[in-house]
């Protein structure tokens, strides 16, 4: 598309042509492509009999929503890639290709940005093992999608709706960081008194979540349902439970909440393990015959994930998420782009 692009310069300004030649066409290696960036669009190869099946997500970050105004391009281009590396995790899928549509402020169609932009992207992709395949790129105010393809053996993606009573609740990581670390970008006087490694933790993690590809594929075969927690654990549970058919309960005291969080926000970070947003963890339901078999891996340290709840079945009484026994439907809506 022609209107409104970046094309159209003085000489000393980049154009969407120099920009893609210059920041994207090499980013990255092009394993399985046949064609890539540089027509009108990406051909991938795929097995002749092909036992694999593509997952295909995409995810926009908009400045100020997604992240805030005076982030780095290297960080907005690290949590663009992570966001949605995350959600090829949630179905237990290996990444594999992505594409990137970046609408750019025409002031930050520099050198320094791109080149900060495109290594940051470059390096979770490295570490990802994800190829940059194609794109777009315009002039407009600064948001970034990407659509990410990923790959499964046929039938053995995770989705939200397999998990049934007695199903065991898991996990991975820590959470409530993500909440945290929010407070740290948008009120850093919250850390005034605290002693800087803990908000320096936090927003890393903020700018680089750590997508759980790993944990997903150890898990891939013996999970029941699994999702993201992008919304808040509570919420996200939610969307497993709704999709199930089921309700489910957590036990506050299973949280898996960060030393750094326990002693610094002793009083909120309970609540931000169960409703704060941005972790990036995954939630996940493990039928009943198979928890010793993953509380064996957690024990032995090959999964890092901790056991906070039990699948029940839907009832009145049960209607969604439990917390301690309460019912937690007024604050179950997590978050929502639309509703205020
Ligand atoms: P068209 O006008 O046919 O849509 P473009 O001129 O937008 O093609 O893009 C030219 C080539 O560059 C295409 O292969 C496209 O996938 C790729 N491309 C454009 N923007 C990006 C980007 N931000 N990252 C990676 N590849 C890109
Ligand atoms: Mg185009």
């Amino acid at each position: 598309m022609e209107r409104n692009t970046l094309t159209q310069k003085t000489s000393l300004q980049l154009g969407e042509f120099d920009i893609i030649a210059a920041y994207f066409k090499d980013l990255t290696d092009q394993s399985g492509v046949a064609l890539g960036i540089g027509d009108d669009a990406a051909i991938i190869d795929l097995p002749l009999q092909s036992k694999i099946q593509l997952v295909v997500a995409s995810d926009t970050l908009v400045d100020g929503v997604h992240f805030p105004s005076d982030a780095s391009a290297y960080q907005i281009a690290q949590r663009a890639l992570c966001v949605n590396l995350s959600d090829m995790a949630a179905m237990a899928a290996t990444p594999r290709w992505f594409t990137l549509a970046l609408t750019l402020p025409k002031e930050k169609a520099n050198r320094q940005w791109l080149k900060d932009f495109s290594m940051g992207l470059a390096e979770v992709a490295l570490e990802y093992n994800c190829a940059l395949i194609g794109g777009d790129t315009t002039a407009g105010p600064l948001s970034i999608t990407i659509t990410m393809l990923g790959e499964v053996p046929v039938g053995a993606g995770l989705a939200r709706s397999g998990a049934t009573t007695g199903d065991g609740v898991y996990v991975t990581g820590f959470l409530g960081d993500g909440a945290a670390g929010l407070l740290a970008i948008t009120k850093i006087d919250s850390f005034k008194n605290k002693p800087k490694i803990v908000s320096e933790r936090l927003l890393d993690l903020f700018y680089k979540p750590l997508p759980q590809i790993i944990a997903a594929l150890k898990i891939r075969h013996l999970a029941s349902a699994c999702i993201d927690i992008s919304d808040g654990l509570v919420a996200d549970l939610g969307h497993i439970c709704r999709s199930s058919g089921v309700a489910a309960s957590v036990d506050t005291a299973m949280l898996p909440i960060h030393p750094d969080l326990q002693e610094n926000f002793q009083d909120q970070c309970h609540d931000w393990a169960l409703f704060g947003g941005d972790d990036y963890q995954l939630c996940f339901t493990v039928p009943a015959a198979d928890l010793s078999i993953v509380d064996d891996w957690i024990y032995q340290g090959e999964l890092d994930a901790t056991r906070i709840g039990v699948i029940l079945s839907f009832s009145d009484n049960n209607p969604a998420v439990l917390i301690d026994g309460f019912k937690s439907l007024e604050r179950l809506r997590g978050f929502d782009h639309f509703i205020p």
